[in-house]
Formats: structure tokens, sequence, C-alpha cells
């Protein structure tokens, strides 16, 4: 192990915590999934300097593992979360607006049995009696006037917003998915929206962030895969790590003294509390603030299917009265999700069970009783840990995991030495009014004034669908430049916008430019993405491993063609830029692929395999 180097925060005073507080101290943050991002922007836009540090990448917990809905949360509006549907309904139509690159509007139909019935049951849950609820639920879900209802209050939630009004339909409409309209004759459509790569909006509020830093003058740092440790004089030790939970793996050391903590770190919120809130027994700090459940996905590459469902989402219940999503991924794929399980263990250890994939193909297989649907069409899973309230008086009468709030709170650790919070709960919809509530309870206890919010900050790579074909053409241009050849400079431009948005131009920017120019090939094998987005990402957008390349910056996690070739193209640009070094790079390329299968149980084939390969429908 290499000895740790020490080093200060560049203009970083090493200040007693209880000083008075001023703006040019630094605030950190730990965990940068969704909820941190924007909290370290939010608090950047009023002139406070961030410090961000997470164990492992951007993204990497429960945002890249969640269902990708940005979602008033119609099933909430049962269990009385009024002001959380309102709050989320708000979110919805403003991150529409402020990021229309990568949350797009989505149709979303609701299959109903029959016209009446599911009102009491609703009634019930509405009162907090789960368990009365549950007994008096049907067999044949809710009727259509219980839909109807639903939906007419989930409109007048988001009154005025131009969304459309929902519509209760017969099944079988043309434009509609062709669900088994014999047992579902009726339908509730109604619109809600969906964020694709949640990984990708999470990586632009960092790119923000930073943009907002070099305006206002305040400090943005962001450490990934270091871990942070509360010293007992004050000061925060960061460290470089092999992985969350690992020792630190030797290296260059940070240390600066906060003026304030957030642990942000999602489902392991409980796991940091010992790292921040040092305790002389040893004891763990306080009782447990997660009560984490998890939820699998299965991604299911079925040309029937995927034609089945068209362009809209279909939002049911499966036979156990669970809802179910599913879903368009992209033009081919469909995702299908999820589940609802208490987990204990460590969230980076959960993982779909063979139970759970039948579930989810059961419950597709439902609504589709026309498209057969078996484990060969299942591409890849997922499973992620949502970060829930432990449910001690949370949870509304059974306490079952569907009914646990998706609220989110801060909570203040009166017993810390210096000013230090948890995020318990949130949804990927409400990251932004989540941030700016914590942003303004920081900044309250800093007294430092709110100077600005992100309300009507538009991110980074934001572009309307309106202005895509200029967008589009100017990005050829600049692919054309950098030699991309002319038979795929079309659909390169095309793949790039759709990740990168407004950004797209910028891949282009420092490639095929001499000295600049590390890509070995101008394309990466097996996609339609240039080599110049892998420099990019590692220039721009802090990748530092195959790993954070693969599932989070290009999301070629979820391509279809996915071979060795692939990531071995990834490879090579990482050895030519010097992150990876070129003896590791044979075994780092053997240790992804088996990451992916073992993980998301995604079978990797070299090129020639994947050619003679077809759509198992
Ligand atoms: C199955 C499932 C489906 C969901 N579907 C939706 C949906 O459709 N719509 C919606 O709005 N919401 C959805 N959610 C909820 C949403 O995904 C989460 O609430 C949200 O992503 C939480 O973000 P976060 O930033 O708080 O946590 P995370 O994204 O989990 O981020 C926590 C970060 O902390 C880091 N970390 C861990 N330990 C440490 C440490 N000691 N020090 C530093 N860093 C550390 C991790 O590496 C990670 O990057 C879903 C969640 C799940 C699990």
């Amino acid at each position: 192990m290499q000895p740790s180097r020490i080093q200060p925060m560049p203009n970083m005073s090493q200040r007693n915590p209880t000083d008075r507080l001023t703006v040019d101290q630094t605030v950190v943050v730990l965990g940068a999934g969704i909820n941190g991002a924007a909290l370290a922007r939010e608090l950047l836009l009023s002139g406070v300097s961030v410090a961000m540090v997470d164990a492992s990448d951007i993204a990497s917990g429960a945002t890249a593992w969640s269902t990708r809905l940005i979602h008033g949360g119609l099933r909430y509006l049962e269990y009385g979360e009024i002001g959380l549907v309102r709050e989320s309904l708000a979110e919805r139509n403003r991150l529409v607006r402020l990021a229309p690159h990568l949350v797009k509007p989505l149709e979303f139909v609701l299959p109903v049995e029959r016209r009446f019935g599911g009102m009491w049951a609703a009634a019930a849950r509405l009162l907090g009696w789960e368990s009365l609820a549950r007994r008096w639920r049907s067999n044949r879900g809710r009727g259509s006037w219980t839909v109807s209802l639903g939906l007419t209050f989930y409109d007048w939630l988001s009154i005025g917003s131009g969304w459309p009004w929902h519509r209760v339909v017969r099944s079988g409409r043309t434009g509609l998915p062709r669900f088994d309209a014999g047992q579902f004759p009726l339908a509730g459509v109604y619109w809600d929206a969906q964020l694709l790569y949640p990984e990708r909006f999470t990586v632009e509020l960092l790119v923000d962030a930073r943009r907002i830093a070099a305006e206002t003058g305040a400090m943005f740092s962001l450490f990934t895969h270091h871990t942070p440790r509360l010293l007992p004089d004050g000061r925060l030790r960061i460290e470089p790590t092999s992985g969350r939970g690992a020792e630190p793996s030797g290296g260059v050391v940070t240390e600066l003294v906060p003026a304030g903590i957030v642990n942000a770190t999602g489902a392991w919120v409980d796991r940091t509390l010992p790292y921040i809130l040092p305790s002389t027994d040893g004891s763990r700090p306080e009782s447990r603030l997660i009560g984490g459940t998890k939820g699998s996905h299965v991604v299911l590459r079925s040309t029937a299917l995927r034609k089945a469902i068209g362009s809209a989402g279909l939002y049911a219940e499966a036979a156990d009265g669970r809802p179910v999503f599913v879903l368009p991924f992209g033009p081919r794929l469909v995702l299908v999700g999820t589940t609802d399980i208490p987990f204990y263990g460590d969230p980076a250890d959960a993982q779909a069970d063979g139970s759970e994939i039948a579930y989810l193909l059961e419950a597709a297989a439902r609504f589709f009783p026309d498209v057969a649907l078996g484990r060969e069409h299942v591409q890849q899973h997922y499973c992620g840990v949502r970060p829930l309230p432990a449910s001690n008086g949370e949870a509304k009468g059974s306490g079952l995991p569907a009914s646990v709030t998706r609220r989110h709170m801060l909570v203040r650790h009166a017993d810390a030495p210096l000013p230090t919070w948890s995020i318990v709960g949130g949804k990927l919809t409400t990251c932004r009014s989540l941030a700016e509530k914590a942003a303004a309870e920081v900044l309250g206890c800093l007294q430092v004034a709110v100077r600005d919010t992100s309300r009507n900050r538009p991110l980074p790579g934001a572009s309307a669908d309106a202005a895509r074909t200029a967008l589009i053409a100017q990005t050829v241009a600049e692919a054309s430049r950098a030699g991309v050849p002319e038979a795929a400079v079309h659909r390169v431009a095309e793949c790039t916008v759709d990740l990168f948005g407004a950004r797209a131009m910028d891949v282009f920017a420092e490639s095929g430019r001499g000295e600049k120019e590390v890509a070995r090939r101008v394309l990466i094998r097996g996609t339609h993405l240039p080599a110049a987005a892998i420099e990019f990402c590692i220039r721009e957008e802090w990748a530092a491993s195959l790993e954070d390349i693969v599932e989070r910056r290009l999301m070629l996690l979820f391509a279809e063609e996915l071979t060795y070739e692939t990531l071995d193209d990834v490879a090579e640009v990482l050895v030519g830029m010097h992150v990876l070094p070129r003896e590791q790079k044979a075994a780092e390329v053997a240790a992804i692929a088996a990451r992916l299968s073992r993980r998301y149980g995604k079978h990797i084939p070299s090129q020639r395999m994947a050619e003679g390969e077809s759509d198992a429908s």
C-alpha cells in the first residue's frame, strides 16, 4: 500500500467548527446520488462552498436502480399523501421544462376489469386501515369509477399546468398498448414522465454545480471513490478507497474542517453515521433511520412485447395487488418493475433473485397473454434498495412496505459535534424540491441568506424537442470534422444528443486535434457512440473507471450489442488517457464482464458471437 499523503483543501482555513460560520466555509455533502447532487447545486447557488464525497461513483446507488419515472405517484393518493403528490406533480412539470432532453412526458394506461369496485378498499386505505383495505381488495382490481375518481383528483392537483386531462376509454383503441382487452375492457389514460437515465441527470446536476461555483466564486470539489471519516478534533478525513465499505486504498488524503455535514447516502445513511458521529463507546450513535425495501426490475428484449406496448407505459396491479409498471425502454426494450421486499443487508449487495424475476415476468404476462414471455427474454435485471424511513409509525396501518411513506425528511443530529443532518427518504421526482428545502435549513443554520434557487435553472444539456433537428445537424458537422465516417455520422449524432443533449457538440470539441486525441478508434465497436465521448466523460464528468463509463456515463450497460470488443475499446481509451495501466487492461475488461453477468444477469458475448445471435422472440 502506498503511504498516504495529506492534501489540505485549497483556500481552506482550518477553523474551529464552533466559530461563527461564514460563506467561505465548506459544507460537506456525503453521497453523490440524485439527492446529494441536487443539494450541492442548491447550496452553491447561495454562494456556499461544497465538498462532495462518494464512496463509489456518482449515481451508483438507488438513483441508478429505480423505475426511472418522474411522476406524481398516483398510488400515494390512497394513502392520503396529498402534499407529496402535489409536490411531486409540480416537480414533474418543472423537470420536464428544465431538463427536456432527459425527462420526457409519457402516456400511461391503467387497465380496468369492470366499472365498479375498489372504492371501499381505497377509502379504508385513505383512513389508514390497511389491513381492512387488503381484506376488501378485490382480485379484480379497482373499477373504472374508482380509477376515474383517483385520476380526476390527480389532474386537479396539477391544475393549470397544461398537462392533458385523463380519459377513461374502451381498451383496444389504436394508439394504446395492446393488452388483453377481453379481461380488461376499459382503461384509464393519463400522463406522467420518464427519466430514462437518472445517472446522466445526476451527472448534469454536478456539471451545473461546477458551473455555478465558477460563476459565484464558491468552491466545489467532488471526491468519488473516497470515504469520509470525522476525526475527534473536527477535521474530516477524505481517503481514496477501492469500493463502498472497503478499507482506504492509499493515495492522496484530503482533510478539511467542515462548517456542516449532510449525510445524503440514501439507503446507506445508517451505515455512514458512525463515520461522522463518532461515539466514544463504539455503540451506534442513534436508532435506525432507514427501513429499506428492495425493488427489482427486468429489462426484456421481446419484439412482440415492445410492439404491443407502443409508445405508452402500462401501470397495473399484479395478481397480488402490488403495483407493476411495464414501460417502453428505448426503441426495442421493455422495463418491468418492481418488487417491494424489506431488506436489511448492505444495499450494494441487493440483487434480483429468481423468484422476483419470475414474479415480474408473470405480472407482465397477465396483461399480454398473447406474447410468449420467458426467462430467455430477460436481457438483464437490476435491483435497488429504497431509502425509506424506518417504519416507526410512518407506515400507515399494517406497516406493509408499499404503505411506508415516500416523503423525504431532513433529520438534524442534535448530538453531533458540528451541524449535521441526514436525508431520509425521497424520490427521483422530488430531488430538486428536497434540495431547496434542505439547503434553506442548512443555510439558516449557517446564517447565510438564500441568494438563489434552482426553480428556474435548466440543466446544462437542456434542449427542447423542437430544437432537436437543429442540434443534430450541428452535432453532425462537429462529428464529421472529428473524423466520424459519413455513413455513420447521423446515427452517431443522434445517439450523442440522446445522452448529452445540448452538450453533444462539446463531446467532439477536443477530439481529432493532434496530441489531445487519445482514442484509438473513432467509434466504439457495437455502439453508435464516438470514442471521443469516453474522453469527454473522463475530462468533464468525473468518470474514473471502466465501470463508471459502462454503467453510468455512456449507459452501455443497457446496450443490446454490448460485447467484449465494446469493453475493450472503452478500456483502450482509458489506457490512452492514463486512467488505466496497460498491464491491467485485460483483467479490468474480464472483471467488468464478470460483474455485468453476476450482478445484472447480462451475458457479454464477443462481437462475432453477437452477430450470429438473433432476438429470442
Ligand atoms: C426499486 C426502486 C424504484 C424506484 N423508482 C422510482 C421512480 O420511478 N421514481 C422516483 O421518483 N423515485 C424512485 N425511486 C426512489 C429513488 O430512486 C431514490 O429515492 C433516490 O434515487 C435516492 O437518491 P439518493 O441520492 O438519496 O440515494 P442514492 O442514489 O442511493 O445515493 C447514495 C450515494 O451514497 C453513496 N455512499 C454510500 N455510503 C457512503 C459513505 N459512507 N460515504 C460517502 N458516500 C456513500 C453511494 O455510493 C451512493 O452513490 C425508486 C427506488 C428504488 C430502489
